[in-house]
């Protein structure tokens, strides 16, 4: 067979704004069965509101500018957030030290010899702090479908920031349009199960797989392999990496992460959901003609 018409498809594809990195990507694309999309920045638009800032000792003003303090340089949607409320609100960020990303879980750094944790309970924990005062605020977020991450400094739990993100405009569309054409749509993210849900249900999603690292990704894809689906994977962060490269599709989400982008063999070039239906549509064509 000629691969013209594949070739032809990855022009028609660049146009819409789907670049596919190989023809052996386009033909694996003609044969997904099922599509996981991470959720914060891929089917979310990814840029978290600051909804609530809740200070053990009522000083959220300290709390935001120690998160915003480490989160300088992390790509993550969350730093970006806290960030930009930082400085919306005029604080006076410190500056960190020996900033270390944990992919999936949150961020660590040094301010003024004090070791500053951001994310998870467990990414607190690891920094040593009591993370005790901050577990019930943490729920309570979290049961209100926010997207919760807490603050630590040195040994003291600092405080709770909740976000909230929507779905991006045509995300529940995009899904709609997969299951139409009998592909299975699964929610894999690093956030919990209760911000999970709204989404999911905004979106029509039903199966989720929430709470998971970048290893747990990865071997979610795994499982759908071996349960026989010729899986695509659509990732936009750092944590998706590996979750992309052993997926037998990986897409990038437009605007996503380097790393996201190299371990990806299409990659889109708008942060849309829809050009997911529309890149397996558009490989199918190009497959079907050389048939
Ligand atoms: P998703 O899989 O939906 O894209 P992530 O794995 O990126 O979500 O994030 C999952 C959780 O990890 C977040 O809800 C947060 O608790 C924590 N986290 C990850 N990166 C960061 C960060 N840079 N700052 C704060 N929290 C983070
Ligand atoms: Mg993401």
């Amino acid at each position: 067979a000629t691969p013209a018409a594949l070739v032809a498809g990855t022009g028609a594809g660049a146009k819409a704004g789907i670049l596919v990195r190989d023809i052996e990507a386009l033909e694996r694309a003609a044969r997904v069965t099922a599509v996981v999309f991470d959720k914060t920045g891929t089917l979310t638009a990814g840029r978290p509101a600051l909804v609530a800032a809740e200070a053990v000792d009522g000083d959220t003003a300290r709390l935001l500018a120690l998160a915003a303090s480490v989160e300088r340089g992390s790509e993550h949607p969350l730093a970006h957030a806290i960030v930009e409320a930082a400085e919306a609100q005029g604080l006076a960020i410190p500056a960190a030290a020996s900033i270390r990303a944990d992919p999936g879980e949150g961020v660590v750094g040094e301010v003024d010899g004090l070791k500053v944790a951001i994310g998870s309970v467990r990414m607190l924990e690891e920094a040593g702090a009591h993370t005790a005062p901050i577990e019930p605020m943490l729920a309570r977020h979290a049961a209100e479908g926010r997207t919760a991450v807490a603050v630590s400094e040195g040994r003291r739990a600092r405080g709770v920031l909740a976000f909230a993100d929507a779905p991006r405009p045509s995300a529940a569309a995009a899904v709609g349009r997969l299951a139409r054409q009998g592909i299975q749509v699964i929610m894999l993210t690093g956030d919990s199960a209760e911000a999970a849900a709204p989404i999911a249900r905004a979106v029509g999603i039903e199966r989720v797989e929430a709470g998971a690292r970048p290893a747990d990704k990865l071997a979610a894809i795994q499982r759908l392999k071996a349960e026989g689906a010729q899986v695509a994977m659509v990732g936009d962060g750092v944590n998706d990496a590996p979750a992309l490269a052993a997926a037998d599709l990986g897409i990038a989400m437009g605007g996503g992460a380097d790393v996201a982008l190299e371990s990806a063999g299409v990659a889109l070039l708008r942060p849309d959901p829809e050009l997911v239906s529309g890149a397996l549509a558009l490989s199918r064509r190009s497959v079907a003609t050389i048939r």
